[in-house]
């Protein structure tokens, strides 16, 4: 400490490193079923560094840093976020996406967008439920949203959106240059969460279905041979306009008309007749009318046949679960 003649004293201050420690001061844990670049928007912007910056705190380049380590998280930035973060390595591992085995299914970032920037548009397909939203107390993105396959909210039972309500601008947040939450456009300020009209009951059904069926592919329950449910309705092409398109890498808006079709059982003008997958399609939508009154009936079976004492209260039905416990009920007999 210096006292010079004038009387102010000049006290050197510690160093930041012995306040905050080695990771960055302000902790964020994710939130149920949210996505990798949604958790590292939100952890930016409570350690005061808006999400457009934050690329560079991590050492990447690019507007559209946090979609890319969706799909491909590098060990080095990983080691980076466990080190800061205070996060163990397995929880930030499982909110990206890969390893997918739902890969074909996701919907293509387009990170180079033809003349959507010049024209103030954004590329990005990034779909959310506005009413969950509206209940998150941290408005976050949740990995489910990533999935073409999806087009409602199975909790709200409203339309997912893909463009800003006010603006049309498409949803990107790793472009915001201020510290505002997730809920608000990027371009124009307005609020994301306003609501939409509830989804049609057949295509819900319909959607529910193929949700239990992805399901099932990924815990193992595959189809024989090598080619996948994934790659198949991955691989099938629709023509909209003059383009070949596969699922991924359909508008919202087209793929809500594509299960409307579906669900009233008419072939979508746009479906191409020749596509190894068209069956397969086709049968989902024959059977979701009848799928939940089927899971329905198997769990009141399964829930007839356990112990007494047990939690036995009707939950959401979910295929996959009565799948293991049906596995389980024929080993338990077989051992009897
Ligand atoms: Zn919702
Ligand atoms: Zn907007």
């Amino acid at each position: 400490m210096s006292r010079p003649s004038s009387g102010i004293a000049v006290m050197p201050t510690r160093r930041y490193v012995n306040e905050a420690g080695r990771g960055w001061p302000v902790h964020v844990f994710p939130a149920p079923g949210e996505l990798l670049s949604s958790w590292l928007h939100r952890l930016a912007l409570a350690n005061g560094v808006p999400p457009q910056y934050f690329g560079r705190v991590l050492r990447l380049t690019g507007t559209a840093w946090s979609g890319q380590l969706d799909r491909n998280l590098p060990g080095h930035v990983l080691d980076l976020l466990v080190e800061q973060a205070g996060i163990p390595a397995g929880v930030i591992a499982g909110l990206a996406l890969g390893p997918d085995p739902l890969a074909r299914l996701r919907l293509r970032l387009m990170i180079k967008p033809p003349k959507s920037i010049a024209s103030g548009l954004q590329p990005t397909r990034m779909q959310y439920c506005p009413a969950c939203l509206t209940e998150d107390h941290a408005p976050y993105f949740r990995r489910s949203w990533t999935l073409a396959t999806r087009v409602s909210c199975f909790r709200h039972g409203r339309r997912l959106r893909d463009r800003c309500p006010s603006c049309g601008s498409g949803i990107v947040p790793s472009r915001q240059d201020r510290l505002l939450p997730q809920h608000v456009c990027v371009r124009c300020d307005g609020d994301l969460r306003k609501r939409t009209v509830r989804a049609e009951h057949d295509v819900q059904k319909f959607e529910g279905l193929l949700d239990d069926l992805l399901r099932l592919h990924v815990a193992g329950h595959r189809m024989p041979g090598q080619t996948t449910l994934p790659a198949l309705l991955g691989a099938t092409c629709f023509t909209v306009g003059t383009e070949p398109k596969s699922i991924a890498q359909l508008s919202l808006r087209d793929r809500q008309r594509l299960f409307r079709q579906l669900a009233e059982g008419s072939m979508p003008l746009h479906m191409r007749p020749d596509s190894l997958a068209t069956p397969i399609w086709s049968r989902i939508a024959r059977v979701a009318p009848t799928h939940m009154g089927l899971t329905k009936s198997l769990t009141t079976k399964i829930m007839a046949r356990t112990v007494a004492g047990r939690d036995t209260r009707p939950a959401r039905a979910e295929l996959i679960d009565l799948m293991q416990t049906i596995g389980r009920l024929h080993s338990d007999r077989r051992a009897s």
